[in-house]
């Protein structure tokens, strides 16, 4: 058996959604569990939607709501035609749910009423791509997987109700498959106990996906993108960026915690666990080989570069020219936990401690005035933290010259350099 997960632009268009079926289509006789991510940027459209309703402008929400309506119903029209009509009360089934939720007042916390909204943009795909596959005579069954997955109630960041969603997983999807070949179902989303819907956080698909492929023990998990694979940087800020053929676990994890967007970080340890290999491939050339990322060693990898902009120097020093020590320490590593802010580069001297973070105005200036307390405290805007992994001297020359350097780390395998 496969996973497979679709991002949402590989069906943002009634063009591409037929690619999809063309790419399933070229897997006869193959078990595969299909995740499908909202289509296109549904989910950013739907945050707005939950912004209106719980600002009380009630009919600018059902308006935004309105055009993702408009946007689904109109899709499955050039897609379903035999079937249309069932098709279409489908969809309106999950608009009822959301409209009725939108002439309610907020009464609770904005983010429970974020999932209950947010979470129909994967319903509306997955039921919308499945009936179009169905359609085409491609056989399929589409699952809620709110009946499955199973999570705590910490809106929009649950956590996996492990043992509850296995055995869910176990009893009930792996038995669909001795009479189809192909199970659709959502990413992203899941329920609480008390039958509330929950999300797992952004860009949650491909650990959905992960957790699937886990419990099923599949052979292997394949995300289609509008890309050929992994890169080594950002194409839009490096020309020279190349593609990377395979890739360790251990590589992709390093990368995603230094802030490449490659893939969601906790989509790794369920298939690491097991082994089960991650290819990154292309929808749109689907004969090219992608990525492997997988538990096999991979030498000889180009540098691989991540370039974070809008970075903040935060330098702490002791008052009183006391070393930094222990309690100050930890002190600040509670501020950070209470902020929910990581330093993506920190360093330690005799009466001095530097931090780099991400610039998000409010959560700075949160922590700089906690740590004011205990600290004189400087901040320095505007930086840019430079991370290379398999740095060679050549790289760093090349991608720091001209720069000012305002701070540097370096282990034998990453190098970061702050630069002005
Ligand atoms: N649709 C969700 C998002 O855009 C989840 C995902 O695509 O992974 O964040
Ligand atoms: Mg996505």
């Amino acid at each position: 058996m496969k996973v497979f997960k679709f991002g949402g632009a590989s069906i943002q268009s009634v063009e591409r959604i037929t690619r999809v079926g063309d790419i399933l289509q070229s897997y006869p006789g193959e078990k595969i569990l299909v995740i499908i991510s909202a289509m296109g940027k549904t989910t950013n459209a739907l945050e707005k939607v939950v912004d209106a309703f719980f600002e009380g402008r009630r009919e600018d929400a059902l308006k935004l709501f309105g055009q993702v309506k408009d946007a689904h119903l109109n899709t499955l029209k050039y897609l379903v035609t035999v079937n249309w009509q069932a098709a279409e009360n489908r969809l309106k089934e999950f608009f009822t749910e959301v409209e009725w939720l939108l002439h309610d007042q907020p009464v609770r916390e904005y983010d429970y009423y974020y999932d209950q909204v947010v979470c129909c943009g994967e319903l509306l795909s997955t039921s919308l791509v499945s009936d179009y596959l169905n359609e085409r005579k491609i056989a399929n069954q589409w699952i809620d997987v709110r009946d499955i997955v199973r999570t705590d109630d910490n809106f929009r960041d649950a956590y996996i109700n492990w043992n509850y969603t296995e055995q869910k997983v176990i009893s009930d999807i792996g038995p669909l498959f001795a009479t189809t070949d192909l199970v659709i179902t959502q990413g992203f989303i899941g329920s609480t106990d008390e039958n509330e819907s929950t999300t797992l956080g952004r860009e949650g698909s491909d650990f959905s996906a992960a957790i699937f492929a886990n419990i099923l023990d599949a052979e292997s998990q394949t995300i289609w993108k509008d890309v050929e694979g992994v890169m080594n940087a950002d194409p839009k800020e490096f020309p020279e960026a190349q593609y990377i053929d395979a890739l360790s676990y251990r590589e992709v994890v390093e990368m995603a915690y230094y802030g490449a967007q490659v893939i969601h970080p906790k989509t790794i340890k369920p298939l690491e666990n097991k082994g089960i290999p991650l290819h990154v491939k292309c929808f749109l050339k689907p004969d090219l080989p992608g990525t492997v990322i997988s538990g096999r060693p991979v030498h000889d990898l180009p540098p691989i570069i991540v370039l974070k902009k809008d970075q903040v120097l935060m330098q702490l020093s002791s008052r009183d020219f006391s070393f930094v020590e222990e309690k100050p320490i930890s002190r600040l590593h509670e501020l950070f936990a209470q902020i929910k802010i990581r330093p993506n580069l920190s360093q330690n001297g005799a009466i001095s401690l530097s931090c780099v973070l991400d610039d998000k105005a409010e959560k700075i200036d949160k922590l700089a005035s906690a740590a004011s307390e205990i600290f004189d405290v400087q901040i320095e805007r505007n930086l840019t933290l430079l991370t290379i992994r398999h740095y060679t001297p050549e790289s760093i020359q090349r991608l720091t010259g001209g720069k000012e350097i305002v701070l540097e780390q370096r282990t034998p395998e990453t190098i970061q350099v702050l630069m002005r």
